[in-house]
């Protein structure tokens, strides 16, 4: 909470009830919810306040560097509160997005056509794939459907 105020303050923020109550929905969350998800749990606070607004206070403490954003192909963008340097990884079954940690990822040298006409600021990587769980009920789907044909 220290470093909300203290950007808030450098940024010329006002750290107005509501959107403290934004970033306080967001801490400590690992899930990276949507701006859908967070006005669901602002609205318990503050009922009247509308997507848009959330939507807009999301964006611009991204902008100042208190949570990041996450592009995602295919559902929407993301908010994470945790915004040391690490890549995620997307189930592409149920949307889940999980962080990760990688020192190398973090150093990855760009192609000199990249940085040729584009000057790099961040490097995150998103993988995609299948999750463990999601992996692990289709692994029983499978098993269901062999023990249902012997029968
Ligand atoms: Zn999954
Ligand atoms: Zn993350």
């Amino acid at each position: 909470m220290d470093d909300f105020y203290a950007l808030c303050k450098k940024f010329n923020l006002r750290a107005t009830p509501q959107r403290v109550a934004i970033y306080e929905s967001l801490l400590n969350d690992t899930t990276h919810p949507s701006a859908e998800n967070v006005h669901q749990r602002v609205k318990k606070i503050y009922p009247n306040i509308s997507l848009d607004t959330v939507n807009r206070t999301l964006l611009c403490f991204s902008e100042i560097g208190i949570i990041q954003t996450i592009p995602c192909s295919g559902c929407g963008r993301k908010y994470d509160p945790n915004t040391k340097a690490h890549h995620h990884l997307k189930c592409l079954t149920c949307g889940s997005i999980f962080d990760f940690y990688d020192a190398r990822y973090d150093r990855l040298m760009m192609p000199a056509k990249v940085t040729k006409d584009f000057t790099v600021f961040t490097k995150r990587v998103v993988l995609s794939g299948v999750c463990r769980q999601c992996k692990q009920k289709k692994r029983r789907n499978y098993s269901h459907g062999r023990i249902r044909t012997k029968n």
